[in-house]
């Protein structure tokens, strides 16, 4: 099924995982995801290269998850190193291997450096990758990055917007955001995406909390803000099952008040772990494809 097919029918809901290092990564992994499957999401996402080089293992990850289940899969795609005929080729091993959607992204420097610089016969921008997608591989749906607290490189919210605009116009289906605590962020972004005629489905990215010294690390380095009253609560409570309930507690809320205000649909970063995310799934009685 297509991803507009897809979104039309109902609030998507779909689970990020990322590649493993060991072995015993690969095994957990197995696990965690057999967990998930019992609230049929409708597709799962693998990252590309974030912060290390697993590029490689990206699309092990989904077809071993499209053998066990049959469900459609995305492989994260960034410009990092890459010339245009090298995405080409990643594009034509995906399709190959039955790949449904990509998650089109620019990527972020490599580490050590502080701005992203084009590999030679590369691109600069997410757009370009969008645009060859949507050129030379129409049968690939097309998922991009949206920053409700705007990307930490853009001048304003204003022109993040246009930049976003232009994966948009390129042919990007949907739109998936970077985590955020404040829905109203989302909300606010929501309505200025409308206002500037971007009309595709904006799904929410969710990260549930599960310990204060993840997600400082993990806010640090995308910009997130946490909301005050609740980096108090974690740091009163500093046990690791507590902060855990906590985490989970605020995550529930906010992913309700998200179903409330009729996103398009839920992704969660569930960074390899399905127990918060489980929890949360039984909290908002998520358990079949229909619901
Ligand atoms: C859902 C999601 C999944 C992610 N998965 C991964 C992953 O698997 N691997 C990984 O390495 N990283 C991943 N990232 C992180 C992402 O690569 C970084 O946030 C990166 O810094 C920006 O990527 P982008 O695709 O949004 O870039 P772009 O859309 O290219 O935007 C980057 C910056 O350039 C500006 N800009 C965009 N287009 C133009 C233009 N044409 N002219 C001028 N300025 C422009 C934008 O305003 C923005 O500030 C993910 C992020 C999200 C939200």
């Amino acid at each position: 099924m297509s991803l507009s097919q897809l979104f039309e029918k109902k609030q998507v809901t779909s689970y990020e995982l990322f590649p493993p290092k060991t072995p015993a990564g690969e095994k957990s992994l197995r696990r965690h995801v057999e967990q998930l499957m019992q609230f049929s999401p409708d597709f799962i996402t693998c990252t590309y290269g974030a912060g290390g080089s697993t590029q490689g293992k990206t699309l092990d990850i989904i077809e071993d998850v499209k053998n066990l289940y049959n469900i459609p899969v995305a492989s994260h795609l960034t410009l990092v190193g890459s010339s245009v005929d090298d995405l080409r080729a990643y594009l034509e091993q995906a399709r190959a291997r039955s790949v449904d959607y990509i998650v089109a992204l620019r990527g972020d420097p490599p580490q050590g450096e502080t701005e992203f610089q084009a590999t030679e016969g590369g691109y600069q921008y997410a757009n370009e990758l969008v645009e060859l997608i949507n050129n030379e591989f129409k049968d690939l749906g097309v998922l991009v990055a949206g920053y409700p607290e705007k990307h930490r490189e853009a001048p304003s919210l204003d022109v993040d917007l246009d930049n976003l605009k232009r994966k948009v116009d390129a042919g990007a289906h949907a739109i998936v955001t970077q985590l955020f605590y404040n829905n109203e962020d989302f909300f606010r972004f929501r309505d200025l995406c409308e206002q500037k005629g971007i009309n595709i489905p904006i799904v929410p990215g969710l990260l549930p909390v599960t310990s204060l010294k993840q997600i400082q690390r993990i806010s640090s380095l995308c910009g997130a803000k946490l909301p005050m009253p609740f980096v108090q609560e974690l740091e009163a409570n500093p046990e690791p099952d507590d902060q855990f309930k906590i985490g989970v507690a605020q995550a529930i809320e906010q992913t309700q008040e998200l179903i409330d205000a009729e996103v398009a649909g839920l992704h969660f970063y569930v960074l390899n772990k399905s127990d918060a995310t489980v929890e949360i799934m039984t909290a908002i009685n998520r358990t079949s494809p229909s619901d």
